[in-house]
């Protein structure tokens, strides 16, 4: 890479970024009391020094204040990939709330049972429960393993996401040994007490790792998705549930961006068997849902134990909470699963998805780049690495921030309502340990790889305005 080139290409864009952008610039400017001047702190990872301000979204596009009409790429990283306010899901949360009343009464919906059962249909798993977000539904399923298993311990990889979960901030170190994951926001305790994470797509590791019997749950992503899209190996699958077999280790599968892969993830997709699968995001077209799914056998052992009063799972035992499950929720999920994510919109996204990676990889291919880009359905994301990484700590090392927030500014500071460019993807560059910026939609997320993402169609799921 030519630096002294790049250099000044990237501060020539930030420039541009600031003049084309004064009405995003003023709003952040003037937050004074938003702490880091937006409303949650991961909004200020974007690439130029300081987000586009939202003005509105609808299907696949977002439009700032500024009056730019961007693709967006990003969809909220997921949360928005039933395309933004899907007509829809406006209908029911209407219905919900104008029409019947009720957004919150800790009292149970008639659509509840509608979207566990067409969870069950896609994912396998038949014993659901719902919580606000993806991170809640992981913390309350680890939980739920730890006490179905009696272990301590839970396994993931290296450089994984599972949201804001205590026990997943961690990293495999050259020596193999279990880190604290640096810039972890003061553990409450050493998170390699709770967890040992091993590198991806290696089974050795995986196998030395549950001999010791101590690991209540492998949790993962079909793949990695937080740290660019790392694919599994042929077989890794099936060698992880084989391994799980072997030493009674349940197996949880982390569905949130791999739904992706279709209308089941790539639970379905792929053909995985999971004791629990999680998922949240897209599930409720925007609307805050998480939910956690155990198979019949889990579900059962997990009742026997509260039985026996060996666990509170209806109080204050430490799995719930007041707003979860909330009407609002269940109509927003029972829509978007009825009738903006069905397996023909699948089919549309992905095919979109494909022809969008081959593109990519052409450009790569002809400009001869040391990159690549990998695909899991819809979701689609390129690193600066080839071959492309087998692990997530080999895709952390291929991170370059100042590449990616120049390719994300290329990119944004072109866009205009006559000829609308693709914005950085949710995922296109990403950014994540390395505070670049990339700008994904207007409204950014979370912790983000380098790599870029193409996630997502270019055009909204079917039924959804353009
Ligand atoms: N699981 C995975 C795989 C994720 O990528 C994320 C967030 N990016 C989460 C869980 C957590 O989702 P949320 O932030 O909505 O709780």
């Amino acid at each position: 890479m030519d630096r002294a080139r790049l250099t000044p290409l990237l501060a020539a864009e930030r420039t541009e970024h600031r003049a084309r952008n004064p009405g995003s610039w003023e709003q952040f400017s003037r937050a004074t009391h938003l702490f880091t001047g937006v409303p949650m702190t991961w909004m200020t990872n974007w690439a130029g020094g300081f987000p586009l301000a939202l003005a509105g979204a609808r299907g696949a596009r977002v439009t700032d204040v500024d009056g730019h009409e961007y693709v967006d790429f990003a969809l909220g990283d997921t949360g928005a990939m039933a395309g933004h306010s899907p007509l829809p899901v406006v209908d029911a949360i209407r219905h919900r709330v104008e029409t019947l009343g009720g957004i919150t009464a800790m009292l149970p919906s008639e659509d509840a049972e509608w979207v566990a059962d067409e969870l069950t249909d896609r994912f396998g798993v038949s014993q659901w429960s719902f919580a606000l977000s993806a991170t809640d539904a992981n913390r309350w399923a680890l939980r739920l393993a730890r006490l179905a298993t009696g272990r301590p311990k839970i396994l993931v990889f290296s450089y994984c996401y599972h949201g804001s979960v205590d026990e997943t901030f961690v990293v495999t170190a050259s020596d193999g040994s279990t880190l604290s994951r640096p810039g972890n926001v003061a553990p409450a305790i050493d998170p390699s007490l709770t967890t040992v994470a091993v590198e991806f797509n290696d089974l050795d590791a995986v196998a030395r790792a549950l001999s010791t019997g101590e690991i209540a749950a492998v949790l993962t992503e079909p793949a990695l998705t937080n740290i660019g899209i790392v694919l599994p190996d042929e077989g890794f699958h099936l060698g992880l549930r084989s391994l799980c077999d072997e030493t009674g280790t349940l197996l949880m599968i982390d569905e949130t961006h791999t739904f992706s892969a279709g209308p089941g993830g790539a639970t379905r997709a792929w053909g995985l068997s999971p004791d629990i699968v999680t998922i949240g995001k897209a599930i409720a077209g925007g609307i805050p849902i998480g939910a956690f799914g155990l198979s019949d056998s889990l579900g059962r052992s997990i009742l026997a134990m509260v039985e026996d009063d060996q666990a509170d799972i209806v109080d204050v035992g430490g799995v719930g909470g007041t707003l979860a499950g909330n009407p609002l929720s269940m109509a927003a999920a029972r829509a978007t699963l009825s009738r903006v994510l069905t397996p023909e919109a699948f089919d549309r996204m992905i095919a979109l998805a494909e022809r969008l990676t081959g593109q990519v990889e052409t450009a790569i291919t002809s400009h001869q780049l040391p990159w690549s880009v990998a695909r899991v359905g819809a979701r689609s994301e390129y690193r600066f690495a080839s071959p492309a990484p087998r692990t997530g700590t080999e895709s952390a090392q291929s991170e370059d921030g100042e590449l990616n927030e120049f390719l994300h500014l290329f990119l944004s500071n072109r866009a205009g309502a006559d000829h609308p460019v693709p914005q950085h993807g949710a995922d296109l560059p990403g950014h994540h340990s390395s505070r670049r910026g990339p700008a994904r939609s207007a409204v950014r997320r979370g912790p983000r790889p380098p790599g870029g993402v193409i996630s997502g169609p270019d055009s909204p799921p079917a039924g959804q305005p353009n």
